[in-house]
């Protein structure tokens, strides 16, 4: 390794991350944050979720089918769905710099591809769908809890949609995977690896997005999949029962 190698090599400081078989929160290995999610939170929105995974808090806010502007921007067969992630400059540790950055222009980006197909966007043409999450505070894991809030908000703001999003990550830490990591997993574990799923009639049926941070085997990777769809079939589960709490009389669609 040559010296320019050396500097760009990032050191990870070592922490243990299991002691005696226990996370260091004390979670098995398989088990989520406790999960809090309410849906219709705020008034001027058509649809809206503050949820809660573990020390991460967001907010989602729908807007839409609306009128899109800029004009040029309306497509004349469906509708344009548009998603921005954004981090308040109090959620993080070491203040953020408030407005976009690399991070967030890409978790924008990937969010609103994996509700692309989801969305009936042809219902809609020539209108806009405009999804926003704002990250109050973070513990790792923000892009899976903005997604998991932005499905309650969707269906708050009757969106119709084909199945609903639902997102976990996991990681490895210590040589073994874990479901949803926390911030000291995902800073000082080997992997990790943000899935979110399209559930339907109560099953999964697709993964709408995976994205990779580190490294693990095909075989672990395998793993991590069947872990996160579990992970993610709990996380469906409080995300409908959200919805009921709210429209306690009225059926959902998919049913
Ligand atoms: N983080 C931070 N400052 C930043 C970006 C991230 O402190 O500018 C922290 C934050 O707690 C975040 C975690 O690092 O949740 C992991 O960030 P990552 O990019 O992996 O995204 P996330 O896991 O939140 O989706």
């Amino acid at each position: 390794m040559n010296e320019m190698d050396e500097d760009l090599e990032i050191k990870k400081e070592y922490i243990q991350l299991i002691v005696d078989g226990k996370r260091l929160d004390g979670r098995g290995f398989e088990e989520l944050r406790p999960i809090k999610i309410e849906a219709g939170v705020l008034k001027r929105a058509d649809g809206s979720c503050y949820l809660e995974m573990g020390r991460n808090k967001v907010v989602a806010a729908v807007y839409g089918p609306r009128e899109v502007h800029p004009r040029h921007m309306q497509e004349p067969s469906k509708a344009v769905v548009r998603y921005r992630y954004n981090m308040a400059p109090f959620s993080v540790e070491e203040r953020k710099r408030p407005g976009p950055d690399r991070r967030s222009v890409e978790i924008s980006k990937v969010s609103r591809e994996a509700y692309e197909p989801v969305i009936m966007k042809e219902l809609f043409p020539r209108s806009g769908i405009d999804i926003f999450v704002e990250v109050l505070q973070a513990d790792a894991g923000t892009r899976t809890a903005c997604l998991n809030a932005a499905t309650v908000a969707l269906v708050d703001a009757g969106i119709p949609m084909r199945g609903l999003i639902t997102s976990v990550a996991v990681a490895k830490v210590d040589g073994v995977l874990v479901l949803d990591p926390m911030k000291e997993e995902d800073n000082h574990g080997e992997a990790d690896v943000p899935f979110a799923f399209v559930i339907r009639n109560g099953r999964i049926e697709s993964i709408a997005l995976v994205q990779m941070d580190g490294k693990m085997t095909v075989e672990e990777m395998k793993k991590a999949t069947e872990m996160a769809k579990k992970g993610a079939m709990e996380i469906y589960a409080l995300q409908r029962e959200a919805i009921m709490k709210k429209y306690a009389a009225v059926e959902i669609e998919e049913e």
